[in-house]
This record gives C-alpha cells, structure tokens and sequence, in this order.
C-alpha cells in the first residue's frame, strides 16, 4: 500500500491514497481533491482570497459553481472583522494524509494578510462517495486575546442553474408521549426565488435535523450536514434574478475567546451530491455517514434487540428486574437496560439501598451470567437540590435551569463540572459492569450566562456544546472505549451529525407506539441511517402488528412487562425477535426505499431497504385501519429483465416477478386484519433460497 502511494506521489505530482487524489497545480494554485464520483476544486485567487471553484459528480455529471462574486468555505468574525470570501491570504504550507476511516485528507494553512490569524482548511474524500466534508480552523497568532463572535460552516453562494429549487428538511422529535405527525415529518417546499429566506434551526432541542437536502428541477442535488451538537440556524436563498443560490450557516450568542496560540474550530461540515428524489439524497448522506462519520459498534450483531426497565417507571428492584432479565434473555434479547430510578437520587449516582441491597455489580453480574450485555441509564447534565453533589456545590447549577424529573441542570461548561461528571462515569462503568449507557437529560446542550464559571458568560451554546457536552464524552469514551452509548435527549432532540460520531444509535420514538415508531423511522431514515433509529415498545399484546411495527431500523427495545405476556403474545415475540435478528444487518447496510406516504391512522404504509451488490430487497407494509385489505408493493430498484423471487413473513404464496413487474403492477401484499403488518422479501431467483433461508 505505501508503495502504491509512493509510485502516485512520483506520477502525478500529487498524492492519491488508493483511489483518492489530490493534486496541487502551481500555476493556478488550485487543489484538485477526487475519487472515482466526485472531483472538487478550491484554489487561491490571484488577490489571495480563498476560493471554491466547482464541485462535479464524475458519473452523473451534475456541476456545480461559484455564483458571482465568489464562494468560499472560510468566513467568521474575529474581533468585529470578518475572514471571509474578500479576505486575501498567504499560502503557509499545504499537505495531506490518509485517516483511519480510509479517507483522505487535505490540509492548507493558509495566513490573513492583514494580521487577524491563521487559517487552516481541511477537505476530506472517501472512496466512492460523492460527498466532500471540509472544516475552519482558526488559529489566533496575533500575541493578544481576541474573540470569535460569527462563525459560519456551511457558506456556500453557488451559480443557480435552474429556475426553481426543492429544499426538504426533517424535524426532531417533540417531546410528548402520542404519536405526533410533525415527529420526525420531511418537510418539502419550493425555495422562494426573490431571495426570502428558509431556515434549519438544528441542534439540542432545536426544531430540525442538522440536515438540508435540495435539488433543482433537473434532478440535481445537494445534501448539507453539519457537525454541531449546539443551536444553529442555516439559512437558504435564491435569487433567481442573480442567478445565485446561497447558504449560510449562524451560531446564535457566540463570544469565544481565543488565547494566543490557541485555536477555534468552525464546526465541520459535508456536502453529498445526489440525483434524483428524496431517497436518493437520503442515500448519499447516509453512506457517507456510515463509512466516515459514525460511531462504530464493532459488533457484528448490533443493531441489538433490548429490553427496558421504564415499564415499571422507576418502581424497579433487584428482584423484579432479575426475573424480567430471565425471561429476556429465554426471549433471545441482547442487551438488558436499567433506565431511571436505579440511583439513590438523579445527581447522587449510586444504586438505592432499599431498591438494590445487594449493589448494582450483583444484577450486571446476573444478567453477564445470561449472555446478555448490561446497560444504565445516566442522565449526567443533572443533579437533585438533595443530591451531595448540589449540596457541596450549589453553583454548579446552568443559570437557565431546565428540570428532568426536578433535576436542576448542570453547567457542563463549567470545568469543575466537567471533571466531576467524566470522573463519576468511568467510576459508574467500573464499579457497575456497565456495556451501554442509556444517556438521557433535557437538553443536552445547556444554557447558562453565569459569570462566576470557567466559560465566557456570552458563550453558552458552543461552550456547552463543543466544551461541555463533547469534551465530556470524549474524555468518558477515551477512558473506557468498550462501552457503547445510546443518545436519548427528550426522544430524539439531538439529531446531529456530530451526535453520529459520539453514539452508536439514537432513540426516535419515546415509547408513543407502532404507529410513532413507524412514523419516526420514516422520517429519520431520510438523514440517518436507520440504526440511529431505535424504538421503545410499551405494548403488551404482541402480534404481527405491533411487533413489525418495531423491526425496521436500529435496536428494537422492548418495554414492557414480559411476565405478563399471554403465551401468544410470548411465541409471536420470539419467532419476530428471530426475523429481527435475520434482517437487521441487511436493512443497516442497504439503500432506504420510503415507498409510501408517511405513516397514519387509516392509511397503509411501506418502508423497504435495498441492497445493490445481491439485488435483493426486504419490505415492511403495515395496514394502519384502512379499508384495504392489500397492497401493490412496487419498487423500481430491480432489474426489469431478471426475475426474482417474493416470499412473505406471513408464509402464504411464493411469486415468481420480474423487476418489470415488481416497478410497476407490483408485489400483491395481503393484510387480512384492519391492523397487520407483513414482511416482504425479494430475491433473485437463483440466490433467493440461500440469502433469506
Ligand atoms: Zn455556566
């Protein structure tokens, strides 16, 4: 491998790591970054500025350019004077690197003539991804403090080359316990073409996804993302007279300090071209997301099925839980999960005496005994007034005090805090046995305007986010690498792509039944892949409805009481915990197919996942109280001429179609009760039998 790379070095003048390059052409003082899809252009301009100069889908041949006047990746404000597309710059040095992640990177250091700082700009590719991630660091070399007051990581000011353009957007969860048609619903509209803004406020308990995906009336595409656990506002405009399509991106109240020699990261972000509709978009996000961004989980049987301790709330014991894990574990569950109420008080982190005499280790050590993984719940941004923490350290409370369950929130900026609650988690996953920590608290990323903490007063949101809550599980993560962590703010309020780089799934669904579960893996299976999407089940009654309702996407969690399962109910279970186990590593690897509408009462909905290299698809189709008691399941993924085969979870016929025929007549799916559910699987003829045995 080096070899190669050394003989690339030598042929082109550039560097290429296996199929990535990155040429650098003196005369122009250009970069060229590209793999097998994708080709993008930056340069330096002949006054210094620092310019984009086109981004191209090699295999589509969709461009796209710099709008008059110029784009460029670089703009924030440094002590009320911008870096941004005017600004001129001279070229330090420049190099690149391959990273673990297969992907190359490469780095400019680039110097602001007038004296403000330095500037390093990163781009990375991947092989075969049609995305470009990049990010702004600042680099304070002027010998003064200064601060950074604008930052914006997604700038983008693009020739408009056609006369309308589609922007869709995904909201977060909002906290209540019904199914809720804005949970998690794509939002679609037509972008104003005389300039007017539309806007994607994301981040913890912010109202979208950290995600805007948008194409024109030629199909061409653009995916953004960006990596940022705070509140942020993206903003789009077209102005169709200008021929200019612009983005940009708002950090609300920020005033970061920057300490001589120090540095400013701009949060980083990611560009996915795509052609096509929605699920197109969804699939160029999601394939980059997997292969370079998100937390692995290193186990080839995750996404895991679970169960959850929340349907005894937080009357739970040692006793009533070891019988619940008894029969999980004869259920074929993977992961037993202790959620809220193991601990003397939220804040005092050890196990309730009454509730646990025997400690925590004894019932980790019962449920390692079964073969299952052990998780707690830990919601570390909060602390009770009666909790010895609060008591010894009252002012560790965030001056905007938002409660769960009458838990003051801490300031997770504040250092001493920071330092308390790393400590207090590598002694919990320690002392307890812990594999998975069920993260929880209301709003991640707190907000507080104290004077007397170790951050800026004015800072809270990305001191809270990047100093606070990263720097915490970063330090956690570091120290114990083996435990696995599930994001569950509020029910899925911290939709980002930097959460993806920190958890191996999210929750989606807080435990609001089928139907919310199936609306939110619609939803959320369009910016993320569908392991960020577990699922709460409450029901008690479990049939091919409920139970399917719960199969398609990340871990499915069950929370209810299993000793109280009729036997059905317990023999249905069993036989989809086994379906689920069979399907999970296809549906987490393949291309996301939203075949119907979004999910409703009296409506039948389909979610279908579809892998390229063995043609071949597995379908979910739920019957939801609608009068029709059969679907015509068409997927235009297949090869017209082959033919395939068509089988059901249900049992029933085994049809033989073409791809011609699955496009467009269809796949005849009987739902025979006004709420069922069913399992379709497609196979070419002569593989069907050995993929879905
Ligand atoms: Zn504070």
């Amino acid at each position: 491998m080096l070899r190669r790379a050394l003989w690339c070095v030598i042929a082109i003048t550039g560097i290429c790591f296996g199929q990535l390059h990155s040429d650098f052409d003196e005369e122009s003082r250009a970069w060229t970054l590209s793999n097998s899809v994708l080709e993008a252009k930056i340069g330096l301009g002949l006054a210094g500025t620092f310019e984009f100069r086109g981004i191209e889908n090699r295999e589509t041949r969709d461009s796209w350019r710099p709008a008059d006047g110029g784009s460029s990746p670089i703009r924030l404000q440094v002590d009320e004077r911008w870096i941004d597309e005017k600004s001129a710059f001279r070229l330090i040095r420049h190099w690149t690197e391959s990273n673990v992640r297969g992907g190359l990177r490469q780095s400019i250091l680039l110097d602001e003539v007038s004296g403000l700082g330095q500037i390093l700009v990163e781009f990375e590719i991947y092989p075969n991804l049609p995305t470009l991630r990049y990010g702004v660091r600042y680099r304070n070399s002027t010998g003064k403090s200064v601060e950074v007051a604008e930052a914006d990581p997604v700038r983008w000011r693009l020739l408009a080359q056609a006369p309308a353009f589609r922007a869709m957007r995904v909201e977060q969860w909002l906290p209540s316990l019904d199914a809720n048609p804005a949970d998690f619903e794509r939002v679609t509209s037509t972008v104003d073409t005389s300039g007017g803004v539309l806007s994607v406020l994301s981040g913890a308990h912010a109202r979208y996804c950290s995600w805007l995906a948008l194409s024109d009336t030629a199909g061409r595409g653009l995916a953004f993302g960006w990596e940022f656990n705070g509140r942020m506002t993206v903003d789009t405009r077209h102005v169709a007279a200008e021929n200019r399509l612009e983005f940009s991106g708002r950090i609300p109240e920020l005033h970061h300090p920057v300490e001589p020699g120090d540095s400013f990261q701009v949060p980083r972000a990611f560009v996915s071209l795509f052609h096509g509709g929605p699920d197109e978009a969804g699939h160029a996000t999601q394939r980059f997301v997997e292969l370079a961004l998100a937390k692995q989980a290193r186990d080839s049987r995750f996404p895991y099925v679970s169960w959850d301790s929340w349907a005894y709330y937080q009357a739970i014991d040692e006793e009533t839980l070891r019988r619940q894990a008894t029969l999980a574990a004869q259920a074929g569950v993977e992961l037993f999960i202790v959620d809220l109420g193991w601990a003397r008080s939220i804040g005092d982190w050890h196990p309730d005496p009454v509730k646990f005499p025997r400690g925590m280790r004894s019932l980790s050590d019962y449920v390692h005994s079964l073969g299952m993984k052990f998780g707690l719940h830990f919601a570390w941004p909060h602390a009770s007034l009666e909790s010895p923490v609060l008591k010894q350290h009252p002012d560790w409370v965030a001056s905007v005090n938002t409660l769960y369950y009458g838990a003051s929130s801490l300031c997770l900026a504040h250092r001493p805090v920071r330092d308390w609650i790393t400590s207090e988690a590598i002694r919990i996953i320690d002392d307890y046995g812990v594999d998975w920590i069920l993260q929880d608290g209301e709003n991640m990323v707190k907000d507080c305007r104290s004077k007397s903490h170790t951050h800026h007063p004015d800072d809270s949101n990305y001191a809270n986010a990047v100093d606070g809550l990263d720097a915490i599980l970063s330090e956690i993560q570091e120290a114990r690498p083996h435990v696995l962590w599930e994001n569950c703010e509020n029910g899925g309020n911290l939709m980002t792509y930097q959460m993806v780089q920190q958890y191996v799934t999210s929750i989606v669904n807080d435990a609001s039944g089928a139907l919310g579960s199936r609306l939110a893996v619609y939803g959320a299976t369009f910016p993320f892949p569908p392991r960020y999407s577990d699922r709460y089940m409450p029901e008690q009654k479990i049939d091919a409805y409920t139970a399917r309702s719960y199969e398609f996407g990340g871990p499915w969690i069950l929370m209810n009481k299993l000793d109280e399962l009729d036997a059905r109910s317990v023999a249905f279970l069993n036989r989809e915990i086994e379906r689920f186990k069979q399907i999970r590593s296809f549906i987490r690897e393949a291309k996301v197919l939203h075949v119907s509408d979004a999910p409703a009462l009296g409506r039948t909905d389909a979610i279908a996942a579809y892998d390229k290299v063995f043609d071949t698809g597995i379908a979910v189709v739920t019957r939801d109280g609608s009068d029709a008691a059969t679907f015509q399941l068409r997927i235009g993924e297949f090869d017209p001429g082959k033919s395939y085969q068509v089988t059901f979870a249900s049992g029933g016929q085994t049809f033989t179609l073409t791809g011609a025929q699955i496009a467009q007549t269809g796949i005849t799916v009987q739902l025979p009760e006004t709420r069922y559910s069913e399992v379709v699987y497609i196979a070419p003829i002569a593989t069907a039998t050995e993929l879905f045995k």
